[in-house]
């Protein structure tokens, strides 16, 4: 665990495995999402038609990406990062919408090109539990060949059906373990989303994300706190009075309950969401990420809290 922090950061992990920070280059492979109809409509309450596009891919082309070569996103976000933060050291991040979401075939054809050409430390392909398979999974632990490390985001966002089903999420809890065991079978990385504050979400609810996330044994979760975004079914019942995001004392006694019941070994790669501006509707006045880090690890510290103390 980190010394600083209390909990065990990603920093910490590529630290001590790498030696050094990897950027991560998200790109938008022009994947679709199966909870979505071919109009875009539907999918998760909280989901606009962006699907976690990159920031920076966002205005390429002016179409959010979804028309931008992918070689020319992979040019764009490394030199930009190279520029910016003088990176040396990179993962391929397949971000935006279902990663998987095509025939194996076409798939290996997306991964090699886009590998081509580039020097890589890892390959991270986010995508929904009920869009893989093992013939997925297999293409995906034939990078490690490579001496890439290869690891599959999995959203799983609640560890309750009821929640799962408000969320219009399309899957329930044994589909995401389903998923889970099939990537780790694979001897693949996993990495666990989940999504903090819906409506009706109280402890024992959180209790449930806590215990679906050990089973699943993912060496790596993202801990998102829910925004009201524009143009999502969410905000017309945030409209309507019936929804609204936590704010930042809610959303930081959630994410130290979280932890505190999580394996103690598990890297916490993200602490909250960050939607752009523009978009975003509510919780407003957000502390930033650093800020925010800072207040989550000093509550932790005043009450005593530390990641995996309530583990079993
Ligand atoms: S699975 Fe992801 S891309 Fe699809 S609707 Fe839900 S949040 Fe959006």
């Amino acid at each position: 665990m980190s010394e600083a922090l209390s909990w065990n950061s990603y920093p910490a992990y590529l630290e001590r495995t790498y030696g050094y920070r990897i950027w991560r280059v998200g790109v938008d492979a022009g994947f679709s999402c199966p909870n979505r109809k071919s109009d875009r409509s539907g999918g998760c309450v909280y989901c606009d038609a962006l699907g976690a596009t990159a920031a920076y891919q966002r205005t390429y082309d002016g179409t959010a990406g979804r028309t931008a070569d992918i070689l020319k996103q992979i040019n764009r976000g490394r030199e930009f990062m190279i520029r910016r933060y003088k990176a040396q050291h990179f993962a391929l991040y397949f971000q935006a919408f279902s990663n998987t979401f095509a025939p194996v075939g076409v798939l290996k054809q997306i991964y090699d090109s886009s590998l081509e050409g580039n020097t890589w430390d890892q390959l991270i392909v986010s995508t929904r539990p009920d869009c893989i398979d093992r013939e997925k999974t297999e293409l995906l632990a034939s990078y490690k060949q490579r001496g890439l490390e290869v690891c599959v985001e999995l959203g799983l966002q609640s560890g309750c059906d009821r929640i799962l089903s408000a969320m219009n999420r399309g899957h329930n809890v044994k589909c995401f373990l389903d998923a889970s065991k099939i990537v780790k079978d694979a001897g693949l990385e996993l990495c666990v989303h989940t999504l903090l504050g819906f409506p009706g979400e109280g402890e024992a609810e959180l209790e449930m994300t806590a215990d679906v996330f050990n089973k699943s044994e993912a060496g790596f979760i993202k801990i998102h706190n829910l925004n009201v975004v524009k143009d999502t079914p969410l905000y017309v019942n945030y409209l309507e009075g019936k929804a609204d995001a936590p704010d930042v004392n809610s959303y930081i006694r959630s994410v130290a309950f979280l932890l505190r019941r999580i394996r103690p070994e598990a890297v916490i790669e993200r602490l909250m969401c960050e939607t752009p501006s523009n978009r975003l509707v509510s919780p407003t006045g957000f502390p930033d990420k650093n800020s925010f880090i800072r207040m989550l690890d000093s509550y932790m510290k005043e009450n005593g809290y530390y990641q995996g103390e309530l583990y079993k």
